[in-house]
């Protein structure tokens, strides 16, 4: 209930941020008009700013606003109102150039006014920013040189647009027009301080330390993480944090992971991170008593938000973190409801954590059901991709009224939620967790 009210309250207040500079322009004394293509033109314009300034506080993971829907779901808010907030902004000199062509001059610096040059060159690098988030897999960008020309571009975009509105001034002399933009300016560079600053300083003043590396099933390494001289991070079990290791908190390069540890322990924190690109492979290098930065908890991926007379989890490879997290929660909890983790992996060599998961269907009423895509031939478990005639064999007859968790590759969750709808369940009883979000 209480994550519903600020469900919708922060839909309003996004709205209201939105439309507020068409209201504003209403109130006060109206400049003369001139006509409607060109108000029209300009109105939109205003929209899409306000649309795209609203980036700053859904990239800011702000914990109130984002706890309701789950980070990856702010994400993917923030990637498509964006993209419509640039059609916007696009749509605003679109307009000028065919009611009125001679505008078009306006696109050469020469002749150009240096407050028109300011707005082309905003325009410029918002469609710069868009494309590289759109291609950035397709076009092979590193993501760090991502993230730092994003956010390096999104000021640059907010500067030259306000350098833009200022110089053409026509709306913005009146008083209340310009406390509006002063105060949504403010909130714009307020919400950048608290990421870049203050964030990093509450991350200062609660460092981690290493201390133990251990090597996992699977090219996983678990760090196991101890706070320095006070409690540690309180989280609930499958959620997940930023982490910064050797660098300064005020460092760029952060990587988000699963907690793996029990959620009932915050002296001990541990971090299952499984090899692939040029971060995580050298994971297993990182010396004890390195120190190490987190920020969280974050996401909605977790038991403790649903209540169900039993869970099911469905994972593929290294998206046993989050659940493993669970399951030990649950274990330190003693939790008698019936559990099921379908579980799946290339080999039986590579399966993290099987040899706990073994301990863990002692302690809990769990049944682990694995399954391998390249299964050796005496193997007498399940084989290949988990579909709906596999789960159907597992599942209880009150299938309905459990919870659903899955947590792997995108190939494996659209697998499982088609198969999950062949079984009858309601998708609303599914949650996922991507680690491909970003
Ligand atoms: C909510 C969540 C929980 C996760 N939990 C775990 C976990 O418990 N264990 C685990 O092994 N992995 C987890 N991951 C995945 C992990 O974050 C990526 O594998 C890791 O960041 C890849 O970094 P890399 O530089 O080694 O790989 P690269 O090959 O450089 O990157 C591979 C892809 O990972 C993504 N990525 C890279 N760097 C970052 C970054 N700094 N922030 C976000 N995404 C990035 C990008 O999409 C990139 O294309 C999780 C991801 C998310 C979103």
């Amino acid at each position: 209930m209480r994550s519903f009210f600020y469900g919708t309250l922060w839909i309003l207040i996004c709205l209201v941020i939105i439309v507020a500079p068409l209201f504003v322009l209403m109130i006060g004394p109206i400049p003369p008009g001139r006509g409607f293509w060109r108000e029209f033109s300009v109105g939109i314009g205003f929209v899409g700013l306000s649309m795209m300034g609203l980036q700053f506080f859904l990239t800011g993971r702000f914990r109130h606003l984002t706890s309701p829907y789950g980070i990856d779901v702010v994400y993917h808010f923030h990637r498509q109102i964006s993209t419509v907030g640039f059609l916007l902004i696009l749509l605003h000199p679109l307009i000028l150039f065919i009611s009125s062509p001679t505008t078009l001059l306006f696109l050469n610096p020469v002749y150009a006014p240096w407050w028109m040059t300011a707005g082309t060159g905003g325009l410029v690098a918002l469609a710069v920013l868009i494309l590289t988030s759109i291609k950035r897999q397709a076009w092979n960008i590193r993501y760090e040189t991502w993230r730092l020309t994003h956010a390096l571009l999104s000021i640059g975009v907010a500067a030259l647009s306000l350098i833009h509105i200022e110089g053409v001034g026509y709306y913005v002399r009146g008083p209340l027009n310009r406390w509006f933009w002063i105060g949504l300016v403010t909130a714009w560079i307020l919400s950048l301080l608290y990421v870049r600053i203050l964030k990093p300083v509450g991350m200062w003043r609660h460092p981690y330390t290493v201390e133990e590396v251990i090597q996992e099933r699977g090219k996983t390494w678990t760090l196991v993480l101890r706070p320095e001289g006070y409690p540690g991070m309180s989280f609930k079990p499958g959620q997940f944090a930023w982490l910064k290791i050797g660098k300064s908190p005020f460092a760029i390069r952060e990587h988000p992971f699963s907690f793996s540890s029990s959620a009932m322990r915050r002296d001990r924190i541990d971090i299952s991170i499984k090899e692939l690109g040029d971060f995580t492979s050298k994971i297993g290098e990182v010396s004890p008593g390195t120190r190490a930065y987190l920020d969280g908890p974050y996401g909605t991926f977790t038991t403790d938000r649903h209540t169900a007379p039993g869970y099911v989890f469905i994972v593929g490879g290294v998206g046993i973190t989050p659940v493993i997290c669970i399951l030990r929660t649950l274990a330190d909890r003693h939790e008698k409801r019936p559990l099921i983790l379908f579980y799946s992996n290339k080999t039986w060599k590579e399966m993290t954590f099987r040899e706990e998961l073994e301990g863990l269907s002692g302690r809990l009423n769990l049944r682990v059901v694995y399954t391998l895509t390249d299964p050796p031939k005496d193997w007498e478990g399940e084989r290949g991709r988990i579909d709906s005639a596999m789960m159907a064999r597992y599942l209880p007859e009150n299938r309905v009224e459990c919870e659903y968790f899955i947590c792997g590759p995108d190939p494996l969750q659209i697998a499982v939620k088609k198969a999950l709808e062949e079984l009858g369940l309601p998708l609303e009883k599914v949650q996922s967790e991507s680690f491909n979000f970003i």
